[in-house]
Parts: structure tokens; C-alpha cells; sequence
């Protein structure tokens, strides 16, 4: 019995089932033909490589990557490399699909994509970081390119691990290519804002719901699970915007403060200390806890299958604004419906990233670099118009924002097959 339930939890974690079940129940509503669904799920090309390292101890050691290019219908594959040691290619291919529709849903000229390395970044040096980079590179070189694919960074990568694998492309080709991969540093190509870029994106989906709500930030309560690339600066952000950040949860404790929590001095106190617990400015308290704290905002920004049928009962937020991807299961997306929780689904609530990947993209090939109030103007223009799509979709289909999204990102890529007809 036990061993079943937790077989059952596992199905329902399993990223790349999760991501069928909304893209099932999305092509369903669209009356998508079958041909059309097939040809919209499968992935277009999926790279498993070996990536042999000298350690350095000496020791030989071969790590795994993948990159998965999802869809290449509306333009290069895009999306970010992830390293971690749970990293397994279901969710691989999940990500890169996610990648998909999120592209369609910014309407940004992008196909999808998303690749990963199984290391642990937290026992690796710098050295062998590097290493693993730039052997990943030279493994699916002839896969990656300005139009081809272009990755960027995810969860343990960053503007470092992009600027070598800048480099170790360029080295091949003879020449500077900046436009390989994007989220590199500003002195290498990279685009003003594009740091705080996914953040920002979450701050203003969420500014628009709360508008739907007639809800001031000032009466904002926020919760923010993850403290990382994409929560801190959404709580720095947010802040400053005048939301009142009550919680922030961590993988190892959780903080509170009902006046709302400095973020600069959370920020230092997590740099001094290596973690948000004992902060002078809060209270400790249980990371579920905290989740399950009466909010108007609840902001997952950390990793997959946070909420679930387990616990999606608990959530007392009116908004859950998904920073991170596929924060929550299928399964759970009834129970937070029922709840009357008004969800801002990934595939449009942490898009500001991509779209400013697409904005860094575009400047590297032009040669000609805007300043970051250009950056953040069009990129608040982007979120907020996907925003409409996606509440019109859910007007006038009468569903959920989840399913909604996932009818404008399918149609949108649907229509561009269509379109360019199938080549045989
Ligand atoms: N990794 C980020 C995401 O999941 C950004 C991808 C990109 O900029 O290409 O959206």
C-alpha cells in the first residue's frame, strides 16, 4: 500500500508526465487533431554525451549531459543548462518543452530547449567546473549555435559558466561568437538587466493580478520560497516596489516578519552566515509553516514539485506567482482551482528571464547595446501583453490560467507548423 502511494508520488512528480497532462488538457480544448498533437510533443532532438574529467585529485571521473532541443518550429532552440546531481533526462526534456511554450507565450521568435549535467557543483572547484563546461561544449557543439540553439543559465549555472562556454565555441569557430548562449557578463556580450530580468518578470504578472484584485502592492503580503537568482531579486525588487515580503523559505529553515523583512540586511546576513536562519530582523520559523502562511502572494522560485496534491490544500495565498519551473504537479492544480487560488502558471511567470535572454540575443547580433532602462521598458511591455493573452484565453475559454497559457503557447507554435508545412 505504502509502496504503492509513494509510486503514485513519484508518478505525479515525474516533470515529464506533469508537463503532458497540461499539454494534453490544453489540445484538448483547442480540438487539436492527433497528428498535430504528436507532432507538438516530441521532442525534435534529444543529445545524451559523456563528459570525461581529470579531477583534481588526479582521479579520471565521467560525468553525463544532455541537451534536449524540444522545438525548433518558431525559431532556435533556447533555454538553460542546469547542474545538478538529481538531474535526469525526463526532466530535461520537461524543461525544454517548458521552454517551448514559454518562448510562444512571450512571443518571442524562439523554439525550445534545455540541457543539464549530473555533477554536484557543491563538491566541484572552480577548476573542475570549467572543465566539465567547456568538455559539455565540445560534446554538443555541432548542436548549439546563434541559430541553431542557444542556452543560457539555470539552476547552479551563471554568467561564469556561460562566458567559457562562449569561449570554448568561439575557440572552435576561429572566432568571437557572443550570440551561443546568452546571460553572459555585461563586458562579454551580455544584456543590461538580464540578472534581475526573471524577477522582475514576477514582479509584474504580479502587480497585474493584483490590479484584477484591486489590491495595492503596499497591502501586498509576499511569500517567496528560494532566495536564489530568481527570489532574491524578486523580493529585492518587490520591496522596493512596496510589497511587504512577510516570509522568505530556504532549503534549510525559513524566516518571518509580519512588518515585512529588510532584504539588503537578509541579504548580508545570508552572505555572513551561509543562511537566512537566525536573522535579527525576523523570526525562525518551519518552512511549511511559512508556505502555508495567509498571503496575497505566494512566489515558489526554487525547484520542481513544491506543491502537491500533499499539501496544495494548505495554500492560504489569493496569488501563487510560479518563479521557479513546474513548482507544481498536475495533480495539485485542481485542488488549488477549487481553492479559488488565482495561479500566474511558469510558462508566464518566470519569462522575463528568457525575454531578456531574447533581448541580449538580439544585441550581440546587431553589435549595438541599449541601456537598462530600454531593457526593462520592453520587457515590462512583453510580460504584461503575454499577461492579456493569457487572461483573455481564460475569459473567453472559461479556464484556468494554466490551461490557458498552455492554449496560447500551442496554438502559437501550432499555427507556425501549419504554416511552414510539414517537409518530407
Ligand atoms: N533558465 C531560464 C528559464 O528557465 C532562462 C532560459 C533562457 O534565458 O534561455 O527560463
Amino acid at each position: 500500500m505504502v509502496a504503492e502511494a509513494s509510486k503514485e508520488f513519484e508518478r505525479e512528480c515525474n516533470p515529464w508526465l506533469a508537463a503532458e497532462a497540461r499539454f494534453n488538457r490544453a489540445a484538448e480544448k483547442l480540438g487539436l487533431d492527433d497528428g498535430m498533437r504528436k507532432v507538438l510533443k516530441t521532442p525534435a532532438r534529444e543529445l545524451t554525451v559523456s563528459i570525461p574529467i581529470v579531477l583534481d585529485d588526479g582521479r579520471l571521473e565521467v560525468f553525463t549531459g544532455y541537451r534536449v532541443q524540444h522545438s525548433i518550429a518558431r525559431g532556435p532552440g533556447k533555454g538553460g543548462i542546469r547542474y545538478a546531481p538529481d538531474v535526469t533526462i525526463d526532466e530535461v526534456r520537461a524543461l525544454a518543452s517548458w521552454m517551448t511554450w514559454k518562448c510562444a507565450v512571450a512571443n518571442i521568435p524562439y523554439g525550445g530547449a534545455k540541457g543539464g549535467v549530473i555533477c554536484d557543483p557543491t563538491i566541484l572547484s572552480q577548476g573542475e567546473l570549467e572543465r566539465i563546461t567547456r568538455r559539455y561544449t565540445a560534446a554538443i557543439i555541432d548542436f548549439i549555435g546563434p541559430e541553431v540553439d542557444v542556452p543560457a543559465p539555470d539552476m547552479n549555472t551563471n554568467e561564469q559558466t556561460m562566458a567559457w562556454i562562449m569561449d570554448t565555441y568561439s575557440m572552435h569557430k576561429g572566432q568571437t561568437v557572443t550570440a551561443v548562449v546568452t546571460g553572459k557578463p555585461v563586458n562579454l556580450g551580455g544584456s543590461r538587466g538580464r540578472t534581475e530580468a526573471t524577477g522582475r518578470g514576477c514582479m509584474i504578472v504580479a502587480l497585474q493580478a493584483l490590479k484584477r484584485f484591486g489590491i495595492a502592492p503596499q497591502e501586498a503580503r509576499v511569500v517567496i520560497q528560494g532566495f536564489g537568482n530568481v527570489g532574491g531579486m524578486a523580493a529585492q525588487l518587490m520591496e522596493k516596489a512596496g510589497f511587504r515580503i512577510v516570509a522568505i523559505v530556504e532549503y534549510d529553515g525559513a524566516v518571518y516578519n509580519a512588518m515585512g523583512l529588510d532584504i539588503s540586511a537578509l541579504a548580508k546576513h545570508r552572505k555572513e552566515t551561509g543562511s537566512i536562519v537566525d536573522f535579527a530582523g525576523g523570526e525562525n520559523m518551519d518552512r511549511e509553516e511559512a508556505m502555508f502562511l495567509p498571503c496575497e502572494i505566494l512566489l515558489p522560485a526554487a525547484r520542481e514539485n513544491v506543491i502537491t496534491s500533499h499539501n496544495a490544500h494548505k495554500i492560504r495565498a489569493k496569488i501563487l506567482c510560479e518563479g521557479a519551473n513546474g513548482p507544481t504537479t498536475a495533480l495539485a492544480d485542481e485542488m488549488l482551482a477549487d481553492n479559488k487560488v488565482f495561479v500566474i502558471p511558469d510558462i508566464l511567470a518566470n519569462g522575463g528571464g528568457v525575454t531578456v535572454s531574447y533581448f541580449e540575443w538580439v544585441q550581440d547580433r546587431q553589435g549595438y547595446f541599449w541601456n537598462e532602462e530600454m531593457v526593462n521598458q520592453r520587457l515590462e511591455e512583453i510580460m504584461v501583453n503575454s499577461f492579456n493573452d493569457v487572461a483573455a484565453y481564460s475569459d473567453s475559454h472559461k479556464v484556468d490560467n494554466r490551461t490557458a497559457a498552455y492554449m496560447v503557447a500551442l496554438d502559437r507554435v501550432a499555427f507556425a507548423i501549419r504554416l511552414r508545412g510539414i517537409y518530407a
